[in-house]
C-alpha cells in the first residue's frame, strides 16, 4: 500500500475533531512529500537536527510539530519556524522557548507533557508540577508562549485496560486544568495530544483531540539507515 493509501485509511478511522500529526521521524523527505501531496500538512519529528534538515526541503505551509524530548540548548534552532511543541516537560525548557520565541518576534504554541505511564523512562510533569507551572502568576510571565493543551504517552504494553486507564487519567487532568486556567491570557487548553499507531483508537475513545501516528502511515522505522 502507498503512503497516500495508508494515510486515507487512517483518516477514515479518525473523527473530524481529531487532528492527525503524521510522525515522519527517520523517514526521508520524499516520503513526507508523498504525504503532503495526499493532503497532509502537519508533520511530527522528535529530533531537532532532523527537523531543521527537512524543513527547508519541504513546502513552506508544512506545520512542524516537535514531539520528542527537547533539550534547552536546541530550542534556538527550531524557534524560527516550529508550529507546536508537544513535549514541554520543565519550567526551564518553557523559559528558554519563551526567550527564543521573543528573539524571533513570535508566540510559540506549546503543550505541557504530563507523566501518566508506569515506566521509568518517560518524560513529563506530574500533577503538582503541572499546577505550579500553570499558576497564573507564573505562567503569565512567559509572554511569548501560549499553552494550548496537554500531551501524554501511555505505557508501552499489550494491556488495553491499563492504557485506557492512563488515557482516562490524563483526560481528567486535562478537564480540571482547563477549568482552573480559564482566565489566564496565554493558556487556552484546546488540544489533548495522546495516541500513537498502536493505541490511538483507545486514546480517541478517552477524549484525545490530537493523535501522533508514524509507522501506520510511513511503515516501520529503520534506525540503522
Ligand atoms: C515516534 C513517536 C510517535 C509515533 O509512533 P508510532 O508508533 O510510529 O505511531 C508518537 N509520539 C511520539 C512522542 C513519538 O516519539
Amino acid at each position: 500500500m502507498s503512503i497516500a493509501e495508508r494515510l486515507q485509511k487512517i483518516k477514515a478511522t479518525i473523527p473530524h475533531h481529531v487532528t492527525l500529526v503524521a510522525v515522519s521521524k527517520t523517514h526521508p523527505v520524499g516520503a513526507i512529500q508523498e504525504a503532503y501531496d495526499a493532503g497532509q500538512r502537519i508533520f511530527g519529528e522528535n529530533k531537532v537536527q532532523e527537523m531543521t534538515e527537512k524543513q527547508p526541503l519541504l513546502p513552506a505551509d508544512v506545520e512542524w510539530h516537535l514531539i520528542g524530548h527537547l533539550q534547552t540548548n536546541k530550542v534556538k534552532y527550531i524557534a524560527p519556524f516550529v508550529s507546536l511543541i508537544h513535549s514541554v516537560d520543565s519550567e526551564k525548557l518553557l523559559a528558554e522557548i519563551d526567550k527564543r520565541a521573543a528573539q524571533n518576534n513570535r508566540v510559540i504554541d506549546c503543550l505541557l507533557q504530563v507523566y501518566i505511564a508506569k515506566e521509568e523512562s518517560k518524560f513529563g510533569l506530574d500533577e503538582l508540577e503541572l499546577e505550579a507551572v500553570l499558576d497564573p502568576n507564573n505562567i503569565s510571565k512567559y509572554k511569548n508562549v501560549r499553552i494550548v493543551g496537554l500531551m501524554g504517552m501511555a505505557t508501552f504494553t499489550d494491556n488495553e485496560n491499563q492504557v485506557h486507564a492512563e488515557f482516562k487519567t490524563l483526560k481528567t487532568i486535562f478537564d480540571l486544568t482547563k477549568a482552573r486556567t480559564q482566565s489566564i491570557d496565554n493558556v487556552q487548553l484546546n488540544h489533548l495530544s495522546m495516541g500513537m499507531s498502536g493505541d490511538y483508537q483507545l486514546a480517541i475513545e478517552e477524549g484525545s483531540t490530537m493523535v501522533r501516528i508514524g509507522s501506520s502511515i510511513f511503515g516501520n522505522r529503520n534506525y540503522n539507515l
